[in-house]
Formats: structure tokens, C-alpha cells, sequence
């Protein structure tokens, strides 16, 4: 186990930023901290570097008890959004920095910095300030900056969270190829879902300063664990209703199977995805009926407001190939049925 976190607390001024917080990352891996903005992310990642102090609880990196060390002898990278590179060194300088007040020999120094600039992609840039970089360059050498006196752990808090959008997706593809080679147990903070999707091959979701699901990417997609998650993660749909009989709830002209032990008369909240919900001109077999009230064209996929009766709206997504080859207009009477969705009780 390269980084085990125990009932970690950490208060602001009365404010609970992270609630007896537990979580066990294996070496090698890379695993992604999700969770919208205030959810306790930054802090959490400040006291494994060691950066903040932890009211409560125990940190252990690579089997060493760590919760008091300091750190700079931790052993850890890191890597801010705004933890900005030196601007008056070099390329060179930047990432030999950590190198050189670890006093080692120049050779030794000369080779890493190499074997990290072909890594980063930016071999022959060692001349450069960073001023003559563009943002996504900057990063890449920040973490090679952090990955230079070889950390048995790399935190990554928001890395990319300043660059632009096709920027962004370069460096996500990036990030993985480098973690294959260099293999180092990685935790990747970022409020970006998709980003969490594609490049973790595990992601906890942080809300409200505790972990609220620690699973695949799949497993966070498809069993969302709590309202929170089934609306933060992915697009959504969600009605409030009730139980009506054992096993039922009813919501319009739509049947939905619930757990039978939930109570008569349960308020639930049901949530499904606007891609689960299929739709087709002709009937086919357990859909309703509605009408296409509005189309929006999303580029891969058109989404369809759907009005199905008593003032109740659903949207779907269809892939643009099928909508058109099925030449959905608005207005057009249609059939549809939601294919997969999630019950939640709400509490009263
Ligand atoms: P995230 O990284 O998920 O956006 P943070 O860990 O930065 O969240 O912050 C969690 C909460 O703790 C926020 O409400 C923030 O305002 C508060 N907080 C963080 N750092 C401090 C600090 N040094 N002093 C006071 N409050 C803080
Ligand atoms: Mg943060």
C-alpha cells in the first residue's frame, strides 16, 4: 500500500473541510479525486503532502507512519494549478531544482533531467524559460519537476485546471502514458468528471469533505452510490415520486420497478441517464407515449425535450445517425421507455 489515509479530519475556523476521511491507494496506481469545488479535495491532498496539519488521524506512506513527518521528507511531488514554474531558470533548472538541494552530482543530475525531458515530450527545450512555453508545455515540465527526485508518491492538484479545453484533453492522454512508464503511485485531484472518467482507473468522489464512493469508473457511472452521485456524475434526468404498491412506483404513463422493501407511500427520487431513455417513431413493445417538444443538436448527438402529458418533461439523447436516419422533427407523436435508472429514497 503506497498511501493509507486514517479517520483524517481536518477544521477551518469551526468549518469541517475533511470528516474522518479513510482511504487506501495501492502502489502504482492512479486514481482520481473528484468532487465539485469546496468538497474538501485540496485540503485532503495538502495533509498527504504534508502541507497542512490534520486536526485528527494518521497517514502512512509506503507502510511508514508519516502523519508528523515534515514535507520535505516526505518524499512526495506535487503539482498545483498555480504552483508556478521558476520563471527566471530554465527548463533545465526548473527540473533539476529538487536535484540540486538534494545536493547530488552534476552528472547524476545532467542524466535525470534528460531522461525526464524525453519523457515530458520536450527534449531539446532544456534551454527555454517559461515564459517561451505555451500552458500545457509548462505543466508538463512542473511535473517533471516533481517527478525528479524520484517520489515514491505524485499528488496532482488540478494540474490542468487552467488550460483550455482541447489543451486539457491532450494532457489526459499524456498523463497516462507517462504514469504507464514511470509507474509512480499517483492520486490526480480534478473537478472535471470526464477527465476522472478517462484517466483514472479509480475515482473517489469527494462531497461535503468526506468520500462519499470509491469505485471504477464504471462502477461510479452505472451504480451511483447516493443522489449526490447520480447527479454530479454524467447528464441526468430525475422525477420525485412515490411508492404506489409493493415493488411500484408510477410517475405519468411510466412504471418503475423499485426495491419491494421500500415502504407504501416512500418519496423517492428516480434519476436515469438522458441516453437510457429509447425512443422510436413506431411502438415497439413497454414504451409511452410522448411528443418531441423541443430538439437540441449536442454535435455526436441531438437531445429531445420530451413532453409526455400532465405538464411532465424528460429529455433523451440520440446518436445523431439514428435521429436522422429516423427523422425525429419537433412536435412528432414518438414512443419511448427509460431502459436503466436509480431509486433514492428522500429523506423527509
Ligand atoms: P476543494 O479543493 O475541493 O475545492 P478545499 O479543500 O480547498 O476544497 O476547501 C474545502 C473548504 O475548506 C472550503 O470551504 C474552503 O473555503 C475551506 N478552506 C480551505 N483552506 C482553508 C484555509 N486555509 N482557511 C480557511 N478555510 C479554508
Ligand atoms: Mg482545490
Amino acid at each position: 500500500m503506497s498511501i493509507e489515509v486514517r479517520n483524517l479530519s481536518k477544521r477551518f475556523n469551526g468549518f469541517q473541510a475533511v470528516k474522518d476521511t479513510n482511504l487506501k491507494l495501492e502502489s502504482g496506481s492512479l486514481t482520481a479525486l473528484l468532487g465539485p469545488s469546496g468538497s474538501g479535495k485540496s485540503t485532503l491532498l495538502r495533509m498527504i503532502a504534508g502541507l497542512e496539519v490534520p486536526d485528527t488521524g494518521a497517514i502512512h506512506l509506503t507502510g511508514r507512519e508519516a502523519t508528523h513527518v515534515s514535507a520535505k521528507e516526505r518524499n512526495v511531488g506535487f503539482v498545483f494549478q498555480h504552483y508556478a514554474l521558476f520563471k527566471h531558470m530554465t527548463v533545465f533548472e526548473n527540473i533539476a531544482f529538487g536535484l540540486r538541494v538534494r545536493k547530488q552530482k552534476e552528472s547524476e543530475i545532467l542524466e535525470r533531467v534528460y531522461e525526464l525531458l524525453s519523457l515530458i515530450q520536450l527534449t531539446g527545450y532544456d534551454k527555454r524559460f517559461p515564459a517561451q512555453l505555451s500552458g500545457g508545455q509548462r505543466q508538463r515540465v512542473a511535473v517533471a519537476r516533481a517527478l525528479a527526485p524520484r517520489p515514491e508518491v505524485l499528488l496532482l492538484d488540478e494540474p490542468f485546471g487552467a488550460l483550455d479545453a482541447k489543451v486539457r484533453e491532450e494532457l489526459r492522454e499524456w498523463i497516462l502514458k507517462l504514469h504507464e512508464e514511470s509507474h509512480v503511485t499517483t492520486l490526480f485531484v480534478t473537478h472535471d468528471q470526464q477527465e476522472a472518467l478517462e484517466v483514472a482507473s479509480r475515482i473517489l468522489i469527494m462531497n461535503h469533505g468526506a468520500i462519499e464512493q470509491d469505485g471504477t469508473p464504471i462502477e461510479i457511472f452505472d451504480k451511483p452510490a447516493s443522489h449526490f452521485i447520480a447527479q454530479f456524475v454524467g447528464e441526468t434526468n430525475y422525477i420525485d415520486t412515490e411508492v404506489s404498491e409493493k415493488g411500484l412506483a408510477v410517475w405519468g404513463p411510466f412504471r418503475f420497478p423499485v426495491n419491494p422493501t421500500l415502504p407504501l407511500k416512500q418519496k423517492i427520487r428516480i434519476y436515469f441517464r438522458p441516453n437510457d431513455v429509447y425512443m422510436t417513431a413506431q411502438f415497439e413493445t413497454l414504451q409511452v407515449r410522448a411528443r418531441i417538444a423541443k430538439a437540441r443538436f449536442k454535435g455526436t448527438i441531438i437531445e429531445y425535450k420530451l413532453d409526455i402529458g400532465e405538464d411532465k418533461h424528460i429529455s433523451a439523447q440520440i446518436p445523431k445517425g439514428v435521429a436522422l436516419a429516423s427523422g425525429f422533427k419537433d412536435g412528432q407523436e414518438v414512443y419511448a421507455a427509460i431502459t436503466a435508472f436509480h431509486v433514492f429514497p428522500i429523506e423527509s
